[in-house]
């Protein structure tokens, strides 16, 4: 495989993108924003000037990588020759489902169609295809570059031979694959989601405040990051996206999202994309500063 097309362009599309476009893949990243392609770019350029510094790239990787990235805003011209698409678009439903249908209305009929879904049925994705035993899901980490693990999730009639395929490409890119089955959540989330909603009751519910709860959980359990912080790095609408998806899936409340973490997406505090979470983050992420509003 040599053409690969993501579409969606925003923090997990580019770090896709640059993943593949650094081990030789030709790259079409895709996104309906012109606005979210530049950034992408820009944001590509920047992580791999950081690899540069750290002397892990030479010079010439960087350019090899940022040759291999051709952009577009036109889904039909990106999946055109592609033979695997990934999509990282916005965590939606109906919207996935929708692109799904020009992926496999556009698509040649080999290609390889994956998501990058966080907690969406990949049986429900395929079924409005017209090849659901080549659709999968390839849910990768954020940072894309630094995290080793993708989740690869069979819907009800993936084949064998896609799984191998994908589980292949994803060692090439040096990444930890890791079979799971189709139910709400994967395992990541499933799992990873539950945390996170408890910490914003705690928070919601007074138990402590965004320092004291992060802190308890970095020190005391010895996470890299406290849960609230890494909800706004993951984006609080993709975390509520992904709660509603279980909730929905499973009938059952222990997944109903915090009302606190609803109504800070109503606000458009999103996290770290917005610059206001939990944390503030015009400064950049290296400091952490708690929100103005969670210090009232
Ligand atoms: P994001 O909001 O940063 O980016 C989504 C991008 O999709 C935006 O640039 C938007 O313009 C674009 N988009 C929307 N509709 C589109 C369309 N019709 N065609 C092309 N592009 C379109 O979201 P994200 O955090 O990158 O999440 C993308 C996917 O990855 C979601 O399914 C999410 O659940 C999953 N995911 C996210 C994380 C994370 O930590 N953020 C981790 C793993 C998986």
């Amino acid at each position: 495989m040599k053409n690969i097309t993501v579409i969606g362009a925003g923090t997990m599309g580019n770090g896709i993108a640059h993943v593949f476009a650094m081990k030789g893949y030709n790259v079409t990243l895709c996104d309906i924003s012109a606005t979210a392609l530049d950034k992408a770019i820009e944001t590509i350029t920047r992580n791999l000037d950081r690899m540069l510094k750290k002397e892990r790239i030479s010079e010439n990787d960087k350019e090899g990588t940022l040759k291999n990235i051709e952009t577009t805003t036109d889904l039909k011209l990106a999946v055109k020759n592609a033979e695997l698409v990934v999509e990282a678009a916005t965590e939606n439903v109906d919207l996935k489902l929708n692109i799904f249908r020009d992926m496999d209305k556009y698509s040649p009929e080999n290609a390889i169609l994956a998501s990058n879904t966080s907690s969406i049925s990949i049986t429900k994705i395929a079924s409005v295809t017209s090849r659901p035993e080549k659709v999968i899901g390839m849910h990768f980490m954020n940072p894309v570059p630094v995290m080793k693990l993708v989740e690869i999730i069979r819907g009800y009639e993936t084949t064998d031979d896609v799984t191998n395929i994908i589980m292949e490409i994803s060692k090439n890119l040096g990444k930890v694959p890791v079979e799971v089955n189709d139910y709400p959540g994967f395992i990541a989330n499933r799992i990873l989601m539950p945390m996170i909603n408890e910490a914003i009751y705690a928070l919601f519910e007074g138990v402590g405040g965004v320092y004291e709860i992060d802190t308890v959980m970095k020190l005391g359990m010895a996470h890299p990051m406290g849960p609230l912080q890494l909800a706004d790095f993951i984006g609080l609408d993709v975390c509520l996206a992904i709660l509603e998806v279980m909730h929905e899936g499973f009938g059952n409340p222990k997944y109903a999202p915090c009302p606190l973490l609803k109504k800070m997406v109503e606000a458009g505090k999103l996290g770290v994309k917005s610059k206001e979470g939990f944390y503030t983050y015009s400064h950049g992420t290296k400091e952490l500063i708690v929100s103005d509003f969670f210090k009232k």
